[in-house]
């Protein structure tokens, strides 16, 4: 499904696009900000605002809350299981009938290329489609008690769901939550991240199109201080569903002890892409440079550690840095294979890691720079980055950098391997390239990580359960084990003879 070229055109001339969503999105409709605050979103491949948004507080996310909690009792979780799926693919079917503008309002947000984009979108389409289907399969189950007994358990829905979303995947990671949430029967509240507000709301005004009850879908904007905490701290909320940084992960588990509400938490990672020396070289090589330089590396499950057999260390290493080299760099809406990083912040983090590194005595064998698009003169871009072995205990391997910088680990041999790979605090996903069969299922067994690609990086979809181990955080989203978050278990046990 190609982009509509005219309308790219135009946001690429205009800086923006016409008729984004304005203000929050409660009870079936857009609203300002109770307190009328607003905020600018930025343009990352031209470092300037491209349009406002509503920026709330406590006062919006309660009467949010409040439309959420009415839509699930007096509707949602009694709508018949293959209405609410009727709703589910209708959205789906508005996604892909909209993928033109979602796809350019999300690059305009985020920086990413709009091709990648417009993959997100349709990637949401199928999360809305595939959801639809569980709709009306959340079976029960029953318990041998004996002839005198009767013993059967159903699903209920959790209620209230509350949504944190963050920057570098905003429609994918809204569609990811809130599509199984709604199949189960819960109602939900979104909070995307300040830096990309704009196609949550959009979703969720196709939502509403699709015949989503009001209140059933609200999306609150604004930051994470004055939306974010008091949505996951609130009393009403049922359930917490947070994807986003390690630090702001822990703080959302604190605050949601004090009312004892459930929570999935998909934080950070340092993937290791394990490539051995029997490898599909030209697989490899791809599947190592998607890893990294997909969305400019600000993937939580990016495969930011190369650890590689040292048989064929130089050669691989020399052909990685040649192509890495000649990877184009523009404005998303340009559709480069390199977009930009999504804020100044976020380049001087990644800045930040490399330069520190170089002072311990890195080598950087390609990128190592902040930059800037070629045709503009402008944007937050950092080049994509190689750097060389690095041992095991170094910054640059430990640390999630969250931006197109590879760091280079050798291993001697499979078994290294495994030891390199689960040597930092993350467990996320891993990748394994290698063309023995026994090899490659030895090393997903023993790697940790939630998530283990085999011979192709980012394989699976919206089927295959994901989430992390460790300090990536726990619970699962994605496949039918990301809907049982927005369900519970009852089980009815009952006395039937005596
Ligand atoms: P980053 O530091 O890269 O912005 P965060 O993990 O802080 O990543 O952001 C992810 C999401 O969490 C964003 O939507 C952000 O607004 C939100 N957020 C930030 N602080 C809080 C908080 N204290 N409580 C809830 N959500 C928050």
């Amino acid at each position: 499904m190609p982009i509509d070229a005219k309308l790219l055109e135009r946001a690429y001339q205009s800086g923006t696009l016409e008729g984004l969503p304005d203000g929050h999105f409660i009870d079936g409709r857009f609203q300002p900000a109770q307190a009328g605050g607003r905020m600018e979103s930025f343009d990352p491949g031209r470092a300037e605002p491209f349009a406002t948004f509503a920026a709330g507080d406590a006062a919006d996310v309660d009467q949010a809350v409040a439309s959420a909690r009415g839509a699930f009792e007096d509707v949602w979780r009694d709508t018949a299981p293959e209405a609410r799926g009727r709703v589910l693919m209708r959205t789906a079917e508005l996604i892909r009938a909209n993928v033109s503008r979602l796809a350019v309002a999300e690059t305009l947000d985020s920086g990413k290329p709009v091709g990648e984009a417009q993959g997100d979108v349709l990637g949401a389409a199928r999360t809305f489609e595939y959801y639809a289907g569980a709709c009306d399969k959340l079976q029960g189950d029953t318990f041998p008690l004996g002839p005198d007994h009767l013993g059967y358990s159903f699903n209920e829905p959790v209620g209230v769901t509350a949504h944190i979303i963050p920057w570098n995947f905003p429609i994918s990671t809204t569609a990811r939550g809130i599509a199984p949430a709604l199949a189960a029967g819960c109602t939900a509240v979104v909070k995307p991240a300040e830096q990309t507000p704009f196609t949550a709301l959009m979703l969720a005004e196709l939502l509403s199109e699709a015949g989503l009850p009001p209140g059933a879908c609200n999306v609150v904007t604004g930051t994470g201080q004055d939306v974010g905490a008091p949505l996951v701290a609130h009393a009403d909320v049922d359930h917490v569903t947070f994807t986003g940084s390690v630090a702001t992960g822990t703080g959302v588990m604190k605050a949601v002890a004090d009312n004892v509400t459930s929570l999935v938490l998909e934080l950070g990672g340092k993937s290791p892409v394990v490539v051995l020396s029997d490898c599909d070289r030209e697989a490899a090589l791809d599947g190592v440079m998607g890893a990294i330089f997909e969305n400019a590396g600000q993937i939580c499950s990016a495969g930011s550690r190369l650890v590689i057999e040292r048989a064929i260390h130089d050669d691989f290493v020399d052909t990685l840095c040649q192509r890495t080299g000649a990877l184009s760099i523009g404005h998303g809406l340009r559709d480069p294979q390199l977009g930009p990083v999504n804020s100044d912040r976020q380049l001087e983090t990644v800045s930040g890691f490399v330069d520190r590194g170089r002072e311990r005595g890195a080598t950087v064998l390609t990128g190592g720079a902040a930059t800037t698009d070629p045709q503009t003169g402008k944007g937050w871009f950092y080049e994509p980055t190689i750097i060389a072995d690095r041992p095991v205990d170094d910054e640059l391997v430990q640390e999630e950098i969250f931006g197109p910088v590879l760091t280079i680990q050798i291993a001697e041999d499979a078994e290294d391997a495994v030891r390199l790979a689960n040597a930092t605090r993350y467990a996320l996903v891993a990748g394994v390239y290698t063309r023995d069969f026994e090899a490659a299922h030895q090393l997903a067994r023993r790697i940790d990580a939630g998530q283990v690609y085999i011979n192709e990086y980012f394989a699976g979809g919206i089927a295959v359960p994901f989430g992390g181990n460790r300090m990536s955080g726990f619970g699962r989203e994605k496949g039918l084990e990301g809907i049982r978050s927005y369900c519970r278990t009852k089980s009815v046990a009952a006395r039937i003879a005596r």
